[in-house]
């Protein structure tokens, strides 16, 4: 049988690290031949999560052969996936953000819902074929919710979320789901030791807006003022990685997860231009406050996009 190898998207997240994890694991069960990879190297958070449920992480793979069967969790846009994904045959999607370009050549497997974590969606797979959670696989599932939701404080949490969380835990058991999501926010905020090229790297993804190519970066985290701090070497990065890359457009905001406020760092008079039109909102020495917009999939991307599509 063809081995199916089960990706999330670059720079991975815990979502996308977790949701190949469950969803290989899934396979298996129904008898397939799956194997969980990811294409870098994981966060901190993700780090502390594997390590508390006893999981290995999956190992890194940047290419795959042509032909290979892949399933892919959390993104199903081409400048998120693997390189070379047209050569690839997709057998499965399962994700909960807009569809980008994707098209296929042949029929496959789709299933996308607005829920807050792709993790959440494969929960509801399982249970549909009465497939019971093991101990490890609910403390998953729930890191997962826990960690895109920012702990049920993004507008992208759905009551269906917070049930799921409630019903893994009878398997989990938990003690505080409070105090673990604020350990897993405090280990993805351990930044000490990294150069700042990796800390803009951390979270970000790249899209494309008709022929404008842009790249939104976020750094989730319990002490903002560290990357603040940073401010004027990472401009200088920021700068660097545009012109590296043909960027049109670059902006990496930081969220603050327990005050719950996005200070967004600009580097050039274009973002400048663009961030004012679109939210309304002035700049100050290339900061500016976007106050409660955490979710990048539901309070920023669509924004640019409707902007990009009349401009
Ligand atoms: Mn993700
Ligand atoms: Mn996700």
């Amino acid at each position: 049988m063809d081995k199916i190898y089960v990706l999330g998207h670059k720079n991975p997240d815990t979502d996308t690290i977790i949701s190949s994890i469950i969803f290989a694991d899934y396979l298996n069960f129904a008898w397939k031949n799956a194997q969980a990879i990811k294409l870098w190297n994981i966060n901190n958070e993700t780090k502390f999560i594997l390590e508390s449920a006893w999981i290995i992480e999956p190992v890194t793979m940047t290419s795959l052969p042509e032909w290979t069967k892949v399933a892919l969790v959390d993104h199903n846009e081409n400048s998120q996936a693997i390189d070379w994904l047209d050569s690839l045959e997709i057998v499965a999607i399962v994700d909960h953000h807009k569809i980008g370009n994707f098209s296929s050549e042949s029929p496959l497997f789709i299933r996308i819902e607005k829920l807050c974590s792709t993790a959440s969606i494969l929960y509801k797979m399982m249970k549909a074929e009465n497939i019971i959670p093991t101990q490890p696989q609910a403390r998953l599932i729930i890191s997962a919710i826990l960690s895109d939701s920012l702990h049920y404080r993004s507008s992208t949490t759905q009551e269906e979320d917070k049930i799921i969380v409630e019903e893994l835990n009878k398997i989990a058991l938990i003690p505080s789901i409070e105090d673990y999501a604020l350990q897993m926010f405090n280990a993805k905020s351990d930044l000490w030791d990294i150069s700042v090229e990796e800390l803009i790297k951390i979270d970000y993804k790249e899209f494309e807006f008709n022929s404008i190519k842009a790249w939104i970066g976020t750094i989730e985290t319990t002490n903002p003022a560290y990357s603040l701090w940073r401010k004027l070497e990472i401009l200088d990065w920021m700068k660097k990685i545009k012109k590296e890359n043909n960027l049109n457009f670059i902006m990496l905001s930081v969220v603050d997860i327990l005050n719950e406020k996005n200070i967004t760092i600009v580097p050039t008079q274009d973002e400048i231009d663009i961030i004012k039109k679109v939210f309304s909102v002035d700049t100050m020495d290339n900061l500016v406050d976007l106050w409660k917009r955490l979710s990048r999939k539901k309070e920023i991307v669509p924004q640019l996009t409707e902007y990009f599509k009349n401009n």
